[in-house]
């Protein structure tokens, strides 16, 4: 399991409470990945390259951006406003749990790909909001996706 920490901004479209206006928070990310740790020729996968990978993608992508859903053109616009921006749209609400979803099966299937020679696999994605509050996308045995909220993290920001 690796720990990739980042700060972003974001906003929750239609939210009812406060999470409607621009904010941001100190994101960590655990990824967990499982596989073989052992490919044909007896190596060890090394799990430093896909820390790498993982953190790069955070990085270079999300983090000191904005998260906002596509949907979101007030916000977007407002934001492409200002010189420099850094926006990466989501095809729906930029929750935790969506955020956890969106890593789990867009993000990591594509950065595994990349590390060839080995059969790994993004089980389980946990995107820390704040050090309270938490939301995991996982695939279950059957490689079905389920999530869970592991408090009530927007409401309690
Ligand atoms: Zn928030």
């Amino acid at each position: 399991m690796r720990k990739v920490p980042f700060c972003a901004g974001h906003r929750l479209l239609h939210h009812e409470g406060k999470c409607a206006n621009l904010h941001g928070h100190n994101y960590v990310v655990e990824f967990h990945v499982t596989g073989s740790e052992v490919d044909e020729l007896g190596r060890v996968v090394d799990f430093a390259v896909i820390n790498r990978l993982f953190k790069s993608w955070i990085d270079e992508n999300w983090d000191h951006g904005f998260l906002l859903w596509e949907e979101d053109r007030d916000a977007l616009q407002a934001l492409r406003q200002v010189t420099p921006h850094k926006l990466y749209e989501l095809p729906y609400n930029p929750t935790a749990e969506n955020i956890a979803r969106y890593l789990l099966l867009e993000v990591g299937p594509r950065l595994l790909q990349q590390v060839t020679g080995y059969e790994l696999q993004l089980t389980r994605v946990v995107v820390w909001e704040t050090v309270n509050a938490s939301a995991t996308a996982a695939l279950n045995a059957e490689a079905q996706l389920f999530t869970t909220l592991d408090s009530a993290q927007e409401a309690t920001e």
